[in-house]
């Protein structure tokens, strides 16, 4: 007999939007926490969930399984800092078996690389092949700066453990007005010359912090222009399933992409939801609504009402994102921040 869901979808169907996009790809925040409290992201102050609240390594596996079971296709781990969860192995080892059977492609995470030395050769022995390592600046005071308690030679000893363990770094940069606008050149040649991708991002409006966004925000319009100057820059067809446009700087061989949530629309190819660290399903990162997938995971030790609650919630998912910055408010468009929602 041919099983379908409460929604009527054929079990095991991939998850398709309405308007026909695929959801392939999770972002899954582990915890909310972080060891650094980057200016742009957090407030000094943070107020964060109780324990309680957050899914078990279980849950998260539960959850991720239930994906994959339905098509997706890679996973990237995120928060908070994904690696400061204790004992967040244990999830990276349990998912492992999903890229050895086939279903999942690729098992991911994104980290302010504090903690790489430490876990970089486990991650590698999970299968794990690629890392989004961020760092905005290469000047160590300036690092602590941005980050407020971030150690800039820990985390070149995590990428230097990373590249040891044969993973594939790309470094995210959020370009900053006034902060690291004379850095790009040097950042550009630093990870191409060590063989690492480059991407720089804009910043979005997303939860309060103790600034103004505006006065942060630099397009990378600007930014691409200014680049010019130096480099040629030649476009090219590069795709990682995520939202960055790649270039070639001709001089350094390397790949460099640009995020641009403001200034572009990225949003019709988008095959992405975000999963937070409580459960909460986000179709879009950059509008508010969402499912809570903790309830329906404790209701029942069977998988049906998870299922039907990721069913409905993909035939919400939006067209696109409404990313402002409110120039006469100064108020962020959503007010989440992005170590909730997981970058
Ligand atoms: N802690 C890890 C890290 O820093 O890579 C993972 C989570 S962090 C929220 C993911 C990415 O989001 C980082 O590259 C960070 O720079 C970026 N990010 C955080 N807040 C942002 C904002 N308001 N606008 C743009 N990017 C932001
Ligand atoms: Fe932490 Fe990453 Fe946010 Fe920085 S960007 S405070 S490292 S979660």
């Amino acid at each position: 007999m041919i099983q379908r869901s409460e929604t009527g979808l054929l079990a095991g169907a991939p998850l398709v939007d309405p308007f026909g996009r695929q959801i392939s790809y999770i972002r899954l925040s582990v915890t909310d926490r972080c060891d650094f409290r980057c200016v742009y992201c957090m407030s000094e102050d943070m107020n964060f969930l109780p324990k309680r609240d957050l899914l078990t390594l279980e849950e998260l596996d539960r959850l991720c399984t239930a994906f994959v079971s339905r098509g997706t296709k890679k996973i990237r781990v995120t928060g908070g800092e994904p690696l400061v969860r204790r004992d967040i192995m244990t999830l990276f080892r349990s998912l492992s078996r999903h890229l050895e059977s086939g279903a999942l492609e690729e098992l991911t995470v994104t980290t302010n690389g504090s903690q790489l030395s430490k876990h970089a050769q486990e991650l590698a022995d999970c299968g794990v092949k690629r890392i989004n390592v961020s760092l905005d600046t290469l000047d160590a005071d300036k690092f602590r700066q941005i980050t407020r308690w971030g150690d800039l030679s820990k985390v070149l000893a995590g990428i230097d453990a990373a590249q040891k363990a044969g993973l594939s770094i790309k470094i995210n940069a959020v370009a900053l007005q006034d902060f690291n606008e004379n850095e790009f050149e040097s950042l550009i040649r630093w990870a191409h010359g060590r063989g690492m991708d480059l991407t720089f991002i804009e910043v979005m409006p997303l939860g309060e912090v103790d600034g103004h966004r505006v006065d942060q925000y630099l397009p990378l319009s600007r930014v691409k222009a200014q680049l010019m100057d130096t480099f040629h820059l030649d476009d090219i067809d590069y795709q990682t399933g995520g939202p960055a446009r790649y270039v070639r700087v001709r001089e350094t061989g390397g790949r460099l992409g640009f995020i641009t949530p403001l200034t572009h629309n990225f949003c019709e190819s988008c095959n992405r939801v975000r999963i937070t660290c409580t459960g909460t399903l986000y179709m879009c990162l950059g509008q508010e609504d969402a499912a809570d997938l903790r309830g329906a995971l404790r209701a029942s030790e069977s998988d049906g009402p998870l299922m039907a609650e990721i069913e409905r919630a993909i035939l919400r998912k939006p067209k696109g994102h409404d990313f402002i910055i409110d120039r006469t408010t100064r108020q962020p468009a959503v007010s989440r921040h992005m170590s909730v929602t997981g970058g």
